[in-house]
């Protein structure tokens, strides 16, 4: 789907934004939710329901597997590609769980099917790897792709400044979800392991190294939380503002999270308890 096409979209359907929080990297809060609007989207949301939904699925199915001696985390794309086409015989530990991104596609398409989810996100890797596999994903829109549109529809930054909110599912914390080490310390795994047992890393490198000792038997990891990109998705590679310092990035993260958690819930309010029984779970 090109740039035109993707307008179109957003214009002439009940169009959902989700918006990745790395999103905080190129545009101001809450003026991106005033732009986002005057686009044609009819609901401005962020992915931190689908976060919190699948942190209860983590947990539940670690406690589910007592005895698997590793688990992999999988909301990143090219790791989980990494695994399946480097490390196929690690298959078995990816958790089979969708990611937040898909987990929020499908409570908008439960409460409206008609609906148009589009992601918004810092990397092609969600728009040509992932979001195709799942139906619930109707376009993705890169960060990069986003400015660009801003610019053609003529979209000011300075035009929106007003006091915008997000149509939220619940007030959150997983805004931290992008900076390395979000899915670990925002949901509740960190009780269900020992000491030293949960490994946080990314990059490539990092990653191949902990692959590697895991099959040499040198590792100690139980449960390894790993994005692609330095830093996590703050360096996904479709942010307009990706050459900032990864310290900055995880700042402007930081600072948003914490000014941004006054989100009012609207007419989403109440939603959360029938979006339990969503199914989030994933093949690889
Ligand atoms: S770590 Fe990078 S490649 Fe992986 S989902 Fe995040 S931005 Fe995309």
């Amino acid at each position: 789907m090109d740039l035109k096409e993707k307008i179109n979209l957003i214009k002439k359907n009940e169009a959902v934004a989700m918006l990745a929080p790395t999103f905080a990297i190129d545009f101001k809060y809450p003026n991106i939710i005033g732009m986002l609007r005057k686009l044609g989207f009819k609901e401005v949301t962020e992915l931190t329901f689908g976060a919190r939904m699948v942190n209860w699925a983590y947990a539940n199915y670690i406690k589910e597997h007592p005895e698997q001696e590793l688990f992999i985390a999988s909301p990143c794309p090219t790791v989980v590609a990494m695994v399946q086409h480097q490390y196929p015989e690690l298959i078995k530990f990816l958790v089979p769980v969708v990611s937040p991104m898909e987990a929020m596609a499908k409570v908008h398409k439960k409460f409206n099917p008609n609906c148009k989810v589009i992601f918004i996100s810092p990397c092609w890797a969600k728009e040509n790897v992932e979001a195709p596999k799942y139906k619930e994903i109707d376009a993705v829109i890169t960060l990069k792709d986003l400015k660009q549109i801003f610019e053609q529809e003529d979209i000011k930054e300075e035009n929106f400044i007003e006091n915008y909110y997000f149509d939220s599912f619940v007030r959150e914390y997983t805004k931290i979800y992008p900076v390395s080490g979000g899915l670990a310390s925002t949901s509740h795994i960190q009780k269900l392991f020992q000491e030293g047992e949960i490994l946080i890393t990314d990059g490539v490198e990092n990653i191949k190294k902990a692959f590697d000792d895991f099959k040499a038997g040198k590792s100690k990891y139980k449960f390894m939380d790993l994005l692609n990109c330095d830093g996590g998705c703050i360096g996904g590679p479709a942010i307009n503002n990706k050459d900032l310092p990864t310290e900055k990035k995880k700042e402007i993260i930081f600072e948003y999270t914490h000014r941004s958690s006054e989100a009012t819930m609207g007419e989403h309010e109440g939603k959360v308890k029938d979006a339990k029984d969503i199914d989030l779970s994933a093949k690889f």
